[in-house]
């Protein structure tokens, strides 16, 4: 199978999942969308309210914001694979607890297989600690990061914690724009240890700085 038509596979599964008790609560469940060719991959925390009552990930006012972020480099969504840790809503927007994230964690691993990502950018605490367990998003946003397994990970705060604290707002601004540089970095990495999760011909890209191709 193609990485498109495992993606859609994952989809179809996600949206008829009842791995875990989320599944009793959610109006629809979030498999999450975007250009399956993209090199970059956000993995933000859970649907909420409007992601819920649609379907899509981020559409809600943490959606607009990301969205501004985006364009802040000159991307917009269609350039990247915008999905959650958990594809499910939790009740009144609580945290996931550990055994949600747990069950659903295998719909996130084959999408990172399908995607083949160079960089993932958690957006949030719980995104994060998928991929750098005790890390501290204090000490590690805006900073291009390797997981256990190899991963390239860009970590930032999440943009509905923008919403609360305005003071982040200015700091997920600052941390977007160090994005296509680490990119770079990245595919740089990828290309001199050979093509473990990039194509070759994706290493080899030209980019500049000012419109980046990300696919
Ligand atoms: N917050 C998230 O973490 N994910 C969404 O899809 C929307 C809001
Ligand atoms: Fe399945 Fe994940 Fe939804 Fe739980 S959150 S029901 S594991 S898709």
């Amino acid at each position: 199978m193609g990485g498109e038509a495992t993606l859609m596979q994952i989809a179809d599964e996600v949206r008829g999942c009842t791995r875990c008790a989320l599944a009793r609560t959610r109006t629809h469940a979030v498999p999450g969308e975007g250009n399956v060719l993209s090199d970059v991959l956000l993995v933000g925390e859970g649907p909420g309210a409007r992601e819920d009552a649609t379907g899509r990930p981020f559409v809600g006012p943490a959606g607009q914001l990301l969205d501004e972020l985006l364009r802040a480099v000159g991307w917009n969504r269609e350039d990247v694979f915008i999905t959650n840790v958990v594809k499910c809503r939790p009740p009144a927007n609580r945290d996931p607890e550990p055994a949600e994230a747990a069950a659903c964690a295998g719909y996130l691993d084959r999408q990172e297989r399908a995607l083949e990502p160079a960089v993932v950018v958690t957006l949030g605490r719980h995104s994060l600690q998928r991929y750098l367990p005790g890390a501290r998003i204090g000490a590690v946003h805006g900073q291009l990061r390797r997981s256990f397994s190899g991963q390239h990970v860009f970590p930032m705060y999440h943009p509905a914690a923008a919403l609360h604290q305005a003071s982040l707002r200015e700091t997920l601004f600052r941390d977007v724009r160090a994005l296509p540089a680490a990119l770079l970095a990245a595919r740089d990495a990828l290309g001199a240890e050979g093509p473990i999760t990039a194509a070759p011909e994706r290493a080899t890209d030209e980019v500049d700085s000012e419109q980046m191709t990300l696919f």
